[in-house]
């Protein structure tokens, strides 16, 4: 790495299984850094859009048809040979396609070396050099990432806007750079005592080095990404939590930085024992939280994150990447086409997080999520989240769909199987499908273990169209010394409903009712308060009404789940007070 030109060349070694069942005649190689080229997929979609990410774009203008050659990033191959054979390829924009020499049979493998060579891009979007905060280098999607095929085919995504995927794989680096400069991110590093900087063990004295470079020599295994940043200004330090991980932080030498950050030590290793707590065991032995990149963006075993902000901001931005580990990472299910898994996932997990360490102590953590989806129902520009995630028309409708709508995903089917069943189910669906890339179908199937119901309904409704909920409580009618109480489904999306009446002598019951599409019913969320079980309600059926045994007099209010978790679009209907 040339830390003035901001030019590096590498070698890479890529040991390739096939572990499918299909002959490989082609791989693809994602080459990200060539997104920052004016006229790029990625450049041109940023100037048709018409929410641009005010990062990538000013004046008016996109910051990426504004870069000079000395200031674009690039990547590209040099040469390419399997088992030492010479082989074609083309570059078309940020995807190398390669023609292989020799088929790769199911279970065959193949050893295929690139030179290569980049420019480091000024930083636009997640990576790059110089970032708003001053640090050197932010450097993700920086080498040359081998495409992943499943039984879907070849995901050789162009790089346009969203994030990434990958296989996972054991990755051994070596990084030659300026010795002044301070090196954070994926990876356990392996001559520790040689570089220093802050890794040495304790008591060892790291002899001076002769020369201008430092070759730093990582090793991280299975994982499917290598994320590293650089500054000569880095404080880095650690904390060793019990049993592990060991916890880096690594951030400007700056006094008005160091609070914050060194508070923030302590709410990243409370953090990790909740996840490690609430979905399962993070697997590696270290976890690194590194001031660079724009915002805040997940990597294997790290995280890129801005630093300048407040306490309550530094601590969600690491929560929220942290948890990253357990979806992006460690489940990775494809962000492209499903994006609200990771996003969704991690934001609903995030708000539980951040509701504990921080003690914000709310009784619906996830209040935000909903706001966001209600404002994108009546934006009217909902996509459903089936949608590619390049192709959603705005970004605020993708941004919506993935963490809003994603999270409301977990957050609302806790209401329909249950609290208790959802963080089983949850914990179940890490344990069953980490390091297998799971698919919509595979939570939905846990979800159904789980708690005995059919859920179907649920997956198709909420991720494959734009349906709606919509109940209300239509009428409520004296029926001699007992009352009628009528309830309407308007929305086209079913739910089961939970029903709380209050009582003028400030006594309390509940109904419920479940779909009849469900064949089951959830165990009483709310055990200290009598509840009624009514008949299923069937979907096809617009009206349902049950009889209270009180009379009408004696009724204050009748409330359309009381929790607020079933996202229903229309709040003005779902209450009936006596006072009205
Ligand atoms: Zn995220």
């Amino acid at each position: 790495m040339d830390v003035k030109t901001y030019q590096y060349t590498g070698n890479q070694v890529l040991k390739y299984t096939n572990n499918s069942p299909d002959t490989l005649s082609r791989v693809f190689y994602h080459m990200y850094f060539n997104a920052f080229q004016p006229g790029s997929e990625m450049d041109m979609r940023l100037q048709s859009v018409s929410d641009p990410d005010d990062r990538m774009f000013s004046a008016g203008q996109s910051r990426i048809a504004r870069l000079k050659e000395n200031e674009q990033g690039y990547l590209r191959a040099s040469s390419l040979t399997q088992d030492g054979s010479k082989l074609n390829y083309s570059l078309e924009g940020t995807v190398l396609e390669v023609e292989l020499e020799k088929p790769i049979p199911p279970g065959g493998s193949a050893e295929l070396v690139m030179d290569f060579e980049g420019q480091v891009p000024v930083q636009i979007r997640r990576s790059g050099r110089n970032s708003s905060e001053g640090i050197a280098l932010s450097m993700s999607q920086w080498y040359p990432k081998m495409a992943a095929y499943d039984f879907e085919g070849w995901h050789a995504d162009p790089y346009i806007a969203r994030e990434f995927h990958g296989e996972w794989g054991d990755f051994d680096l070596k990084l030659t750079i300026d010795k002044d400069y301070i090196v954070g991110g994926t990876g356990y590093l392996q001559n520790a005592n040689e570089i220093g900087h802050g890794y040495e063990d304790a008591g060892v004295t790291v002899a001076k080095q002769k020369g201008k470079t430092l070759t730093w020599h990582f090793k991280a295994p299975n994982v499917h990404d290598f994320m590293w940043a650089a500054d000569p200004d880095y404080v880095h330090d650690t904390l060793q939590m019990e049993g592990g991980p060991t916890l880096h932080f690594f951030y400007k030498n700056d006094p008005q930085l160091k609070e914050n950050w060194k508070n923030l030590q302590p709410k990243t290793q409370a953090a990790m024992e909740f996840f490690n707590r609430n979905i399962g065991l993070y697997p590696y032995e270290q976890y690194s939280v590194v001031q660079g990149g724009d915002g805040g963006m997940e990597y294997a075993m790290s995280t890129l994150i801005t630093g300048e902000r407040s306490f309550g901001s530094l601590v969600g931005v690491m929560v929220h990447e942290l948890a990253h580990s357990w979806f992006q990472h460690l489940l990775a299910t494809n962000e492209a086409k499903h994006a609200w898994m990771d996003e969704g996932f991690t934001s609903f997990v995030s708000s539980l997080c951040m509701n504990t360490i921080m003690e914000q102590n709310k009784d619906n953590p996830f209040e935000n999520s909903y706001k966001g989806y209600y404002a994108l129902v009546q934006s009217g520009k909902e996509q459903p989240q089936t949608t590619h995630s390049d192709r959603y028309d705005l970004n605020f409708a993708y941004g919506i769909s993935a963490y809003s709508k994603g999270s409301i995903f977990l957050s609302q089917l806790g209401y329909i199987i249950g609290q208790d069943k959802l963080m089983s189910s949850l914990r179940k669906y890490f344990d069953k499908f980490k390091f297998k890339h799971p698919v919509p179908n595979d939570i939905k199937r846990i979800a159904e273990e789980e708690s005995g119901m059919d859920l179907d309904w649920y997956l198709i409704d909420w991720t494959q169209t734009t349906n709606t909920i919509d109940y209300a409580v239509k009428a409520v009618e004296a029926n001699g010394s007992s009352t009628k109480v009528h309830l309407e489904r308007i929305g086209l999306m079913p739910m089961p409903l939970d029903i709380l009446i209050v009582y003028k002598d400030d006594s309390r019951e509940t109904f419920y009712t479940a779909l009849r599409m469900m064949r089951g019913e959830k165990e009483n969320p709310y055990p200290n308060i009598k509840r009624t079980v009514l008949p299923d309600w069937p979907w096809a059926n617009q009206r349902y009404e049950f009889t209270l045994d009180r009379p009408l007099e004696e009724v204050k209010a009748i409330v359309v789940d009381p929790s607020l978790l079933m996202a229903d679009v229309d709040a003005s209907n779902n209450a009936w007070s006596s006072e009205d």
